[in-house]
Order: structure tokens, then sequence, then C-alpha cells
């Protein structure tokens, strides 16, 4: 269903030889311009000039990649389906307002006809030629519009049907686009945080040599024991060197009680 929308959509926008370009051009990968070229049977500026008429509308997109050897680039395509499909539903929306006042003006006036002459006229126009051809001076008749009301109506419904369609496929594209979003947020979020856990890791470890550094005690290498009795000593350390600093102020606390006492 969908490919015989973009079909339609590429065509509308960039004429009838750009309608075999849809079967080449995908909506997944990127495809090489020369490729395309070759298999619709056009020179490259050819395509190109139909590839960037449909880029100005954002029907497709393009990468470009360095020839390393050549030294120039080759552009890469696919079609954007979502921005197609939306294209197609606004011109779908256009024909129907103008079916929509066909059939308003045909319900609402007259129209005159010249049989021989094959010409359609509306009331005031046949009016002002007093109701007789200019061309061949027939009178004129009246324009029977029962057949071609009916036919306006069939095809408006046909449109009406065939834009919920449209609508039904950009929803779908909507969909898939959002469940890629989260796809590639949660893949972000992932990397992020390995990210944050490598960055904690480098500066545990920096932190660790470091204190071995200052301690100069010998590297023990990267091993998590190792580290893990570095960190235990230096905190025993801690303690050790705290602990003459609280018996001096009490003893210092001490020696003024005294002073006191003896006062
Ligand atoms: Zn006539």
């Amino acid at each position: 269903m969908i490919d015989t929308f973009l079909k339609e959509v590429i065509a509308y926008a960039a004429g009838k030889p750009a309608e075999n370009i849809t079967d080449i051009l995908s909506v997944k990968k990127y495809v090489n311009e020369f490729l395309i070229a070759k298999k619709i049977g056009l020179t490259i500026n050819q395509t190109r000039n139909i590839l960037y008429k449909l880029s100005d509308s954002s029907l497709v997109s393009s990468i470009r990649k360095k020839d390393k050897k050549k030294g120039w680039y080759t552009y890469f395509w696919k079609i954007e389906a979502l921005k197609s499909l939306e294209f197609l539903s606004q011109v779908l929306l256009k024909q129907i307002e103008q079916i929509n006042n066909q059939i308003n003006s045909r319900e609402s006036k007259q129209f005159y006809i010249c049989e021989r002459c094959n010409i359609e006229l509306a009331e005031e126009k046949a009016l002002l030629y007093n109701f007789t051809c200019n061309e061949c001076g027939e009178v004129f008749k009246i324009k029977e519009n029962i057949k071609l009301l009916k036919d306006l109506k069939r095809n408006l419904e046909r449109t009406k049907n065939k834009l919920s369609l449209v609508n039904n496929e950009i929803e779908k594209e909507k969909e898939k686009a959002e469940k890629q979003k989260f796809k590639e947020n949660k893949k972000l979020d992932k990397e992020k945080a390995e990210e944050t856990r490598k960055k904690r890791a480098a500066n545990k470890k920096l932190k660790n040599k470091s204190q071995r550094d200052d301690s100069g005690e010998p590297s023990r290498g990267d091993h998590p024991k190792g580290r893990k009795i570095i960190n235990k000593k230096s905190k025993k350390k801690k303690v050790v060197s705290k602990k003459p600093k609280k018996n001096k102020s009490a003893k210092h606390k001490l020696k003024i009680i005294k002073a006191k006492k003896r006062r």
C-alpha cells in the first residue's frame, strides 16, 4: 500500500520519469546515485535533477561520502516515507476541495452547451451571447449535470477513502519513528551510563595511585584485592595518627584543671 502511495507522490512531485525511481530508492537505506541513474536508464545529471526536485519538498534525503582515491563526493539517497505521505495527504486534501467546489457549482448553476462545437458555458456567459453559439450560430442547449455530478461524487468518495488510507500510513510511520527514537534514546542512555562508570573507575584508580605514591608502598597493580588492602592500611594509618592528638588534648585539659585546683 505504502509503495503505491510513494510512487504516486514521487511522480506527482517530479513528473512521470521520476516514477521508476521509487523502485530503486528505499525508505530504509541510502542508495548510490550512480546506481539509481544506471537502473532507471537516465544520465547522472537527469537523475540528480529529479532527486534535487524531490529533496526541495523533503521527499528524499541524502548523505555524501568522499571517494578516497578520486577525492570527490558521491551522494546516496533514500525516500523519506513520512514526509512523502504527508505531502500526498496535502495533495489529496486540495483535490477534495476542488471536487467539492465543482459539485457545488454544478448543483447551483445552469450550464449550456453548443453540441456542434462541443463548447460549454456557464449561465451568465450564455446569457451574454443570447444563448446562441458565437462560432456556428446554433442555439445552446441546457447541459445535463446528472451524469457529471454522479462522476464527481464518486470521485470525491474515492479521494476521501484514499486520504484516510494515507493518513493511516502516516500514523503507522509516526509510530515507527517514535519506537526508533525510543530505541536510540535507550542506547544513548546506556552509553552515557557506561561512560560515567568508566570515568568513575578511572578516577578511583587515579586516587588509589596517588595514595600509593604518598605511602611509598610498592605498586600492587590493578588487582582489586591489592587496592582494598592499601585502602585498609591507609585508613588504619589515619586512625593511628588521630589518637595521639585526642590524648594530647585530653592531657592538656587535665593539666588546666589541675592548675585551676592548685590556685
Ligand atoms: Zn457552435
